[in-house]
């Protein structure tokens, strides 16, 4: 890998777990005790809006509680060292990466502290709780929700994506279960263009056989490892 090399990071829930942040599928499959249909899906906000914005409130309200780990620390020094083109992608909704120092980063599956309007589709940061209805000051419309990506949404700024898994040398999969298309269909396309491939996981996902190579342990370890092989290399 040259230094000029293009670098594509993939992160998952996985990369905040050794922060005390539940991945998705935790036991029972259930994501902090609610199944994800109930608040994670469009119809679920049409549903039930209290239920879904209180679960997205105290999950907002979570983040005081916890801080970045190695493995966060470790991608934002990679991010501030590396002379070629990087771009972290993540589909984690926690604001991590960012308090790690994380600078080339895209949130592809929206951000707690931020609010969107499904009226006006204006984003904001938002850091308190969120009740249903709350108006949106650019539009005045009582649609204020979550900024985040359910199922069947569209996924935020996939050319943007796209284009750099087109140029990538390097694609990085980290702590995701690659059960979430399309993220999970990432691997493949940056193979597809040329990229070398690899993952670091905790245990082998479904995407495992598409990857060059797969390191398994915990990201607090792993990660800091890889970054440290990389920018010594
Ligand atoms: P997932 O829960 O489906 O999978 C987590 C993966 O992380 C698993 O493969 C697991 O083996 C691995 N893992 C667990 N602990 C690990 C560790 N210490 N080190 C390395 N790997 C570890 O998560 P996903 O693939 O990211 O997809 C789930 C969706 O859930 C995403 O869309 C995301 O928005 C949402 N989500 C986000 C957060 C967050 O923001 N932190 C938390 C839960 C869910």
């Amino acid at each position: 890998m040259s230094a000029s090399g293009s670098i594509v990071i993939l992160t998952g829930a996985g990369v905040s777990a050794e922060s005390g942040i539940a991945t998705f599928r935790g036991p029972g499959g259930l994501w902090e005790g609610q199944r994800v249909e109930d608040v994670c899906t469009p119809e679920a906000l049409a549903r039930d809006p209290a239920l879904v914005h209180r679960f997205y409130d105290l999950r907002r309200a979570a983040l005081d509680t916890v801080a970045p780990n190695a493995a966060h620390e470790a991608l934002a020094r990679l991010d501030a060292a590396w002379p070629g083109e990087l771009l972290i992608v993540t589909q984690n909704v926690d604001d991590l990466h960012e308090r790690a120092g994380a600078r080339r980063l895209l949130h592809m599956h929206g951000e707690l502290r931020s609010a969107l309007c499904a009226a006006c589709g204006t984003r904001r940061p938002w850091r308190d709780p969120l009740p249903p209805a709350t108006r949106c000051p650019t539009c005045g419309a009582a649609a204020l929700r979550p900024d985040i990506v359910f199922f069947g949404e569209m996924p935020y700024a996939m050319e943007r994506i796209e284009a750099a898994l087109a140029r990538a040398d390097l694609f990085v999969s980290i702590g995701t279960s690659g059960a979430v298309y399309p993220a999970a269909g990432f691997v493949r396309g940056a193979a597809a263009s040329g990229a070398a491939t690899l993952e670091l996981n905790l245990e082998r996902s479904s995407g495992s056989a598409w990857f060059d190579e797969t390191r398994l342990g915990p990201a607090g370890a792993l990660v800091p490892a890889w970054v440290d092989s990389l920018l010594a290399a």
